[in-house]
């Protein structure tokens, strides 16, 4: 693979935490790209002043309420607006050589496909979307050729730690995890959980609904998930250890007994600066690892008593790809009750286990094949999950 210089580049996503690493990856090394579109949800001043810093030509807001600002804000800048689902769409189909996919949650899908449709690569941090629709993911980027740079930092680093011509002498892949702000809290302590608490995460800085699934553990259990679609490794190959440093993000034990791991500062612009360099290494300004400061590193299993949706997860992949959609919906809706104050902490998992055994007979067996079905799955796993959380407190939910 040559790559012409500049590139052009999307970010979808751009206001968030992983957009705003990437904007800061992209104006360290200015010359190598073009941005064609930025995009955000709802927040227009945000999204303009990402437009405008990176030079963008078109900027698309998702809520269509927010045009009229989103035109006076970029106004003077010869910055293309646009908003609504179908302008996000419409922009993802827009023809570069690179989209950094960083939307959050099942809402990352279709734009992410409409992407690989279109041609480009894709630098993908919305984990969320292989776990929505894992086969057909893969499957469309093969069809259309696409390369697909894991931006999420254990995966990054797994990528890193991968001999293309030994992937069949791969033995084991495992991803390691903070453990979050509950690893050593009781089960007791952690039924008084509080919202603060659980947004406050010992290493990393992201986004409300990834840090919350990292205090439950289920942002691994999504990881594993994202795993066996990244790098086609079946569940019992891949594992999960504890590691409260996060030094080592990743290593692939080899039938050799080599063992070929990654190491870096928790900073997600390493990753992503990866991602935008490769197949190069490009120099950039990310925090750099210093040992002796670390000291020592330590590592442990995982509590799968006090993290059951480590569980889940990982018997929703084995189950099949209609479990592993129904768990990211009802996850999904489950930590946005959870962060509005309408569930305790503990019933995150509770919710997400109630939908998966509730959707059984409805889903049992099925493959998700095409987008309309991954996201009418999606939308009947969501409303299970509000049922479930209405029921648990007598409250109506539509
Ligand atoms: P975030 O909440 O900070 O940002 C999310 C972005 O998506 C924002 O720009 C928001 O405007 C946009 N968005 C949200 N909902 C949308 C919708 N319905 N339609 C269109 N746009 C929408 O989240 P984040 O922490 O940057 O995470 C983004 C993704 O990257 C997630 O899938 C997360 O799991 C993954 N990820 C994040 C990190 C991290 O360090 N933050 C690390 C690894 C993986
Ligand atoms: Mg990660």
């Amino acid at each position: 693979r040559r790559r012409k210089a500049p590139r052009t580049i999307s970010i979808f996503g751009a206001t968030g935490s992983v957009g705003a690493s990437t904007a800061d990856v992209i104006l360290q090394r200015q010359d190598e790209f073009i941005v064609e579109v930025v995009t955000a949800k709802s927040r227009v001043a945000e999204l303009a002043a990402v437009a405008r810093r990176l030079g963008a030509r078109l900027a698309v807001l998702d809520d269509p309420s927010g045009l009229a600002a989103l035109r006076a804000a970029l106004s003077g800048s010869g910055i293309e607006a646009a908003a609504g689902p179908a302008a996000i769409l419409e922009a993802a189909r827009r023809p570069v050589d690179l989209v950094v996919a960083a939307i959050v949650g099942a809402a990352g899908l279709a734009p992410t496909l409409a992407s690989i449709e279109a041609g480009a690569d894709i630098a993908l941090a919305n984990k969320e979307c292989l776990v929505c629709a894992g086969e057909l993911f893969m499957a469309t980027a093969r069809r259309h050729g696409a390369q697909i740079l894991p931006v999420d930092s254990e995966h990054n680093a797994i990528f890193q730690a991968l001999e293309a011509d030994n992937v069949r002498a791969v033995e084991g892949i495992t991803i390691t995890a903070s453990g979050g702000p509950f690893r050593e809290w009781t089960a007791e302590a952690m039924r008084s959980v509080t919202i603060a608490d659980a947004l406050k995460h010992p290493r990393w800085t992201m986004g409300p609904k990834i840090t919350i699934d990292s205090a439950t553990m289920m942002n691994k259990g999504l990881e594993i998930i994202e795993a066996h679609h990244l790098f086609e490794v079946e569940s019992s190959r891949l594992h999960v250890l504890v590691h409260p440093q996060s030094v080592v993000h990743g290593f692939v034990t080899y039938a050799d007994g080599s063992v070929v791991a990654h190491l870096g500062a928790a900073d997600m612009r390493i990753p992503i600066a990866h991602c935008l360099g490769w197949p190069g290494r490009g120099a950039v300004a990310t925090p750099r690892l210093d040992l002796a400061m670390v000291g020592s590193l330590t590592f442990e299993k995982p509590d799968f008593e006090r993290f059951p949706s480590l569980t889940l997860a990982r018997n929703a992949l084995e189950t099949g790809g209609w479990a592993t959609n129904i768990l990211n919906a009802a996850n999904e809706v489950a930590v946005d009750s959870f962060l509005s104050g309408a569930i305790a902490f503990l019933g995150i998992a509770a919710t997400v286990s109630e939908v998966l055994d509730a959707a059984a007979s409805a889903f049992g067996g099925q493959a998700v094949e095409s987008v309309e079905a991954a996201l009418a799955m999606d939308a009947e796993g969501r409303r299970l999950a509000r049922e479930a959380i209405g029921r648990r407190h007598g409250v109506r939910t539509d």
